[in-house]
């Protein structure tokens, strides 16, 4: 780990045709909200995204803990590979419009934490890969949220806890961002490609592990102590060394987003 009061600033030069973008979507591309639901991706975020994309000849993937159900209708113009519910669930661009089946392992779980989240008011959400209990606007039930989805999944070896940014999750052992990265590499447009995973949060910490080991690295976003190589302050940080790393756009002497 590194230590989390240093930044690490990521390389200013790239071969971009052969890497691969893994991007987390919320407090990565998008700034966190108090509700998911009202999450907003501003026009120049996914304009930089899109000329990402192009320079990677179409190498970015959306890695996403949220369901691809939620994250989906956020994107905007966008038209990349998804890969929601930590890994659990995957779209391609021209894919059938499908969703994946809520796996029956969570029955159990969510039936646990559904009574601990009305109880206490929280917000319970039902994934296909995992049920998640949010307690972004009750901060003082997280530590019992945390201790309440460990027990829900204490004693199944096909479930695991994973605690995020005001949010826990009893997920599938099976999934995680880490999959997800590897999985996308085996197909077109990231087969043979370097990846680099980018994110803000704990549940992102699997997926900079798989980019290493596949020789590739991870940039983590925020002061956290991370295993990723590189880390910068904030999302404004991360879109300005990505601009740098970009040809210029179409008609423009820079896209203004230069630190
Ligand atoms: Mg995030």
């Amino acid at each position: 780990m590194t230590d989390d009061t240093r930044l690490v600033p990521p390389p200013r030069e790239l071969d971009l045709a052969s890497h691969a973008f893994f991007l987390d979507f919320d407090g990565t591309l998008a700034p966190i909200v108090d509700h998911p639901d009202a999450v907003k991706l501003a026009p120049e975020t996914a304009e930089l995204v899109q000329r990402l994309a192009d320079a990677c000849d179409g190498g970015v993937a959306i890695v996403t803990g949220r369901a691809l159900a939620s994250v989906r209708p956020h994107l905007g113009p966008l038209s990349l590979v998804v890969s929601g519910s930590h890994g659990h669930e995957i779209h391609w661009p021209d894919g059938p419009e499908t969703e994946a089946a809520q796996a029956a392992e969570l029955d159990a779980a969510f039936a646990a934490l559904d009574g601990f989240a009305s109880d206490r008011g929280l917000r319970i959400e039902r994934k296909p890969g995992a049920v998640a209990l949010h307690y972004r606007n009750a901060e003082h039930h997280g530590a019992d949220a945390r201790a309440a989805v460990e027990a829900a999944v204490a004693g199944d070896p096909d479930l695991r806890a994973i605690h995020g940014n005001m949010v826990s999750e009893a997920a599938l052992a099976r999934a995680g961002k880490g999959v997800a990265v590897r999985e996308l590499l085996k197909s077109a447009p990231f087969r043979s490609k370097t990846p680099i995973m980018v994110g803000d949060d704990v549940t992102d910490e699997d997926g900079f592990r798989a980019a290493a080991d596949l020789g590739g690295f991870g940039l983590r976003i925020g002061r956290a102590s991370t295993d990723a190589a590189y880390q910068v302050e904030t999302m404004d940080d991360f879109f300005g060394w990505l601009d740098g790393l970009l040809p210029p756009a179409d008609g423009k002497s820079g896209s203004g987003q230069e630190h």
